[in-house]
């Protein structure tokens, strides 16, 4: 039987933001660079979960939590941190004290025992050997379990992925199931609850409630149809201005280099690309897919006038099909009189990101006023859209 497929958010992260990427780490596993930011968040993970130690009956003092901090902090230089210097260094040692004192001060009089820190858990799904590490999981009673992830970044953004993939393992993870278990032998259900961003730098939490099975069912689809291009050995570069200038393997870059990597060696792959090469490349690349997108624009359009003109609403070329039709598109347009009126009839929490089709999915539900639903769809606007779609024919 095939092996399964190493999987986490993160590898998904980064197929997403540029598959060659993952082929670098991941197939020829090159290492990136050490970042700033990972190694803060890691030494601000490692208090969260000194302090929250499930195993320990009392919590560990300020001046405690702050000695485990320099020691985690000191165990490596600057530079294996990746700070540039070690006055860098300093300033993120600093903002690392003055964060877990301004924790202390929220939230020391109110810490309770979580169900679990840090919890490493491999899930074997659909194919997929899926590892999830958990910062805090916190049991509510009756098999509802609360996901908290924590953020040490500047600001703090919503990841529906990351809470998707949390949902999903969680709610099918033996591991939880066991604890849960331990806490209330009868529960015959475990189901996520609540899923939280902390951002610790600012001590805000931002909480949503449990992704509706369907979101997950979709989000779900997309991570096997990633994992299929992946055994596949998909792996074409998605070039962008902010993927590739903070990108460790722009040198050896097919993009960059105009070579597929392993067609030159490392020693000579890792010194600067030439500067008139990368142009040349990308110049004629991008000029060609301009004009090919144009060519296809002018085509499209003149199919649409032609099978409008005739009346068909279906032709057929040697190869393939041109299919015409008309779709209802309804839109909101005013997306902030929408978040607004979400934030007013205390929604937003409904959904993880204010979507055409979660606000769609909103106006189906139950539990949602009516009132509400009413306001919404008077933000909501239908147009008739012509669709051309080409189909090859078998
Ligand atoms: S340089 Fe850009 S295209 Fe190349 S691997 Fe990195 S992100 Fe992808």
């Amino acid at each position: 039987m095939a092996k399964n497929l190493s999987f986490s958010y993160s590898k998904m992260g980064m197929y997403k933001e540029c598959p060659q990427k993952y082929k670098f780490r991941y197939v020829h596993m090159l290492p990136e660079k050490p970042k700033y930011y990972f190694a803060f968040g890691t030494a601000l993970h490692a208090v969260m979960e000194f302090i929250f130690d499930p195993t320990k009956l009392t919590f560990p003092s300020l001046q405690q939590a702050l000695q485990f901090f320099d020691t985690t902090w000191n165990k490596t230089s600057f530079e294996q941190k990746g700070y540039a210097s070690a006055a860098k260094e300093l300033e993120g040692y600093t903002e690392g004290r003055r964060i877990i004192e301004s924790y202390y001060a929220a939230n020391s009089s109110s810490f309770v025992h979580p169900l679990s820190t840090e919890m490493k858990s491999t899930l074997e799904l659909d194919g997929l050997s899926l590892i999830s590490i958990l910062d805090r999981v916190d049991y509510l009673g009756d098999g509802k379990i609360k996901i908290l992830d924590y953020k040490t970044g500047k600001t703090v953004q919503r990841e529906p992925d990351q809470l998707y993939m949390y949902q999903k393992v969680v709610e099918n993870s033996p591991t939880v199931r066991k604890l849960v278990l331990s806490k209330e032998p009868n529960v015959k259900e475990i189901r996520v609850a609540q899923l939280s961003f902390y951002h610790l730098p600012t001590l805000q939490e931002m909480t949503f409630e449990r992704a509706a099975d369907k979101e997950i069912f979709e989000f779900w689809q997309g991570v096997l149809q990633i994992a299929d291009k992946i055994r596949a050995g998909k792996f074409d570069p998605t070039p962008g201005e902010n993927q590739c200038r903070w990108c460790d393997y722009r040198n050896l870059c097919p993009v960059f280099t105009g070579k597929e990597y392993g067609a030159v060696s490392v020693e000579k792959a890792s010194a600067p690309a030439q500067p008139t090469n990368v142009q040349d490349v990308l110049s004629e690349k991008i000029d060609r897919c301009g004009a090919l997108e144009e060519e296809v624009k002018q085509l499209r359009q003149e199919i649409i006038a032609l099978l409008k003109q005739h009346h068909f609403e279906r032709h057929f070329g040697k190869n393939y099909q041109a299919v015409l039709s008309n779709t209802e598109k309804v839109e909101f347009p005013n997306k902030e009189k929408v978040i607004e009126l979400l934030r007013r009839f205390q929604l937003l929490a409904k959904v993880l990101v204010p979507t055409q089709s979660t606000i769609l999915h909103l106006l189906e539900d139950d539990s949602v006023p009516a009132e509400a639903k009413q306001s919404l769809r008077a933000l909501t606007t239908q147009t008739m859209q012509e669709t051309l779609s080409l189909k090859k024919t078998e």
